[in-house]
């Protein structure tokens, strides 16, 4: 059986075989693409943007890179031997994708420039709606559409008002010009730092506008050598130790301390930071302005090559007064003094909890998922949802965002949707639905562990929810690779062991 997918090409699938609508073309999307077509599902892949990456092609600012190691930033079965660097540039690791993605087959299963607008449960299927009009059932939906996708804009009085260019981040406008201009960088996440360490040296101007500082722990350039990449080119053994050496090393040093506030971690990261406060930043009162007064590890760690030396550049002025409005000219902080400039940066984040909203998507007895997530979204396992059957999430609410690889998380999240659709399959589950009391009784010891992380140390950051509670998985890295292996069917709606028996003996 054919079946034609307007605009790009025919897909071909049988019609016994169920079908799988994978949202989004990013790291996680691809991942499943990949794996459905090697089981032999059909599936589409729904983008909404003209091509893949995700996060990697939407943030294109200045400086951008990945501070994860790119062997372990590597899809386990796809491990790249080029890499440039320990941790490389924005536009490889968007490179990468585009080249997995390519030689993976995916790109004639990608419905590129048609975002989802609905997808509803009805009649033991999922019924899915493009902005455009198109419309398809399929027997399962994943959900591939990643946590930092919706630029947050401050809640600045004036915003508005300001005449120069200002835009976000994560769409950054390369039609404007920087070079010998004043610039105002809003925020010292990841983001702020890894573009105030770019443009420092390159504009008139930098005022870096700090509401809090950061923790930054500093690190080196390391260029991978010819001979190292050409090491890793013939010899695939050395190449998957390195990823499996990397992943063990994060897993079991950072991965493990950060989920214990009292595992001495913090303290560790933070002597660090403060040994390089102290020998790198020769003016105490710029020391003093950048040193934080919260515990190391309980924001997102930030790691940089060349923040410190970028931030006593003669051009970089760190402004720690508070914002007090945008004026037509620049920002005015609350000391009256308008720092006047000709570009507006906004690095201020991203809306977390939204992940694939605003798509509506209608569940059992008409639930929709705003209802399911009016509080705050939480997901069993970080993977499903109670009255959403057939639905996963890769690296969707509760998943370990800011403790282990993004990928390898997502790869294990994946397993676990295979076997948990091959126990629909083999007739142990009617469909894919984790019980509410299961799904409770994961979010309660959730919320207790969640209170022990460093996250739960006193800060502000986009790991907490809106009761200050921390979201990410807060348990370790062999319990996360544990329950992703060896699903708890019992915490399914219907699970019938017997069932399998009558399978497998008929
Ligand atoms: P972020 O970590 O949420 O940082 C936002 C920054 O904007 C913070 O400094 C925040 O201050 C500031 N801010 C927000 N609203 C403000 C306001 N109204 N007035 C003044 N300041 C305001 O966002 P991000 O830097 O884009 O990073 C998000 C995440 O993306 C990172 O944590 C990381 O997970 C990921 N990322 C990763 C890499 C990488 O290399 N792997 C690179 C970039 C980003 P407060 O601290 O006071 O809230």
């Amino acid at each position: 059986m054919s079946d034609q997918t307007e605009g790009n090409q025919v897909e071909h699938r049988s019609e016994t075989t169920p079908s799988f609508a994978i949202i989004g073309a990013g790291m996680s999307g691809i991942l499943a693409g990949i794996k459905l077509a090697e089981a032999g599902y059909g599936f589409t892949i729904f983008e909404k943007a003209d091509k893949v990456g995700g996060t990697w092609r939407e943030n294109t600012y200045p400086g951008i890179a990945c501070d994860v190691p790119s062997h372990i930033y590597s899809y386990s079965f796809a491990l790249n031997p080029d890499w440039s660097q320990f941790c490389s540039p924005g536009q490889e690791i968007q490179q990468y994708f585009e080249d997995v993605a390519d030689s993976y087959g995916l790109h004639p299963h990608i419905r590129f420039g048609d975002a989802v607008e609905s997808t509803v449960w009805e009649g033991g299927r999922w019924t899915l709606t493009t902005e455009a009009g198109f419309q398809q059932q399929f027997d399962w939906v994943i959900a591939a559409t990643g946590v930092l996708h919706h630029p947050k804009f401050p809640d600045i009085a004036g915003l508005d008002n300001f005449n120069g260019p200002s835009f976000h981040s994560a769409q950054w406008d390369h039609g404007v010009e920087l070079d010998g201009k004043a610039i105002a960088v809003i925020g010292t996440g990841s983001t702020g730092v890894q573009i105030t360490g770019a443009l420092a040296n390159r504009v008139k101007k930098l005022s870096l506008f700090q509401r809090t500082a950061q923790w930054v722990v500093p690190s080196e350039a390391t260029p991978y050598t010819d001979e190292q990449r050409e090491q890793f080119r013939t010899d695939a053994d050395l190449l998957s130790e390195l990823h499996q050496s990397l992943s063990q090393a994060f897993n079991e040093g950072f991965s493990t301390g950060i989920i214990d506030a009292s595992s001495g971690l913090a303290e560790g990261i933070e002597a660090q930071c403060r040994e390089a406060l102290e020998t790198l930043i020769a003016d105490p009162e710029l020391r003093e302005k950048i040193t934080p007064t919260y515990k190391a590890a309980c924001k997102r760690l930030v790691i940089s090559e060349n923040w410190y030396e970028a931030v006593q550049a003669p051009t970089v002025d760190v402004v720690v007064e508070p914002i007090e409005a945008i004026e037509p000219t620049g920002v005015r902080t609350v000391d009256g003094h308008v720092h006047e400039v000709d570009v507006l940066v906004l690095a201020t984040g991203f809306h977390v909890d939204a992940f694939m909203r605003p798509m509506q998507v209608v569940g059992q007895d008409g639930l929709t998922l705003d209802e399911q997530w009016a509080d705050w979204p939480s997901a069993y396992m970080a993977v499903c949802v109670p009255h959403f059957p057939n639905f996963f999430m890769l690296n969707g609410p509760n998943s370990p965002v800011g403790n282990f690889s993004l990928i390898q998380t997502a790869e294990l999240q994946f397993q676990f949707v295979m076997s948990v659709v091959a126990a629909v399959e083999d007739g142990r589950l009617p469909v894919a639905v984790p019980t509410t009391e299961a799904a409770r009784r994961f979010e309660e010891e959730r919320i207790a562990a969640a209170k022990n992380t460093v996250w739960a140390t006193g800060c502000r950051s986009w790991y907490l929810d809106k009761n200050g509670i921390p979201f990410a998985w807060p348990f370790s890295f062999e319990r996360f690779r544990d329950e992703m292996t060896t699903p708890r069917f019992v915490d399914f709606e219907g699970f019938s062991e017997t069932k399998q028996r009558d399978v497998v003996s008929g």
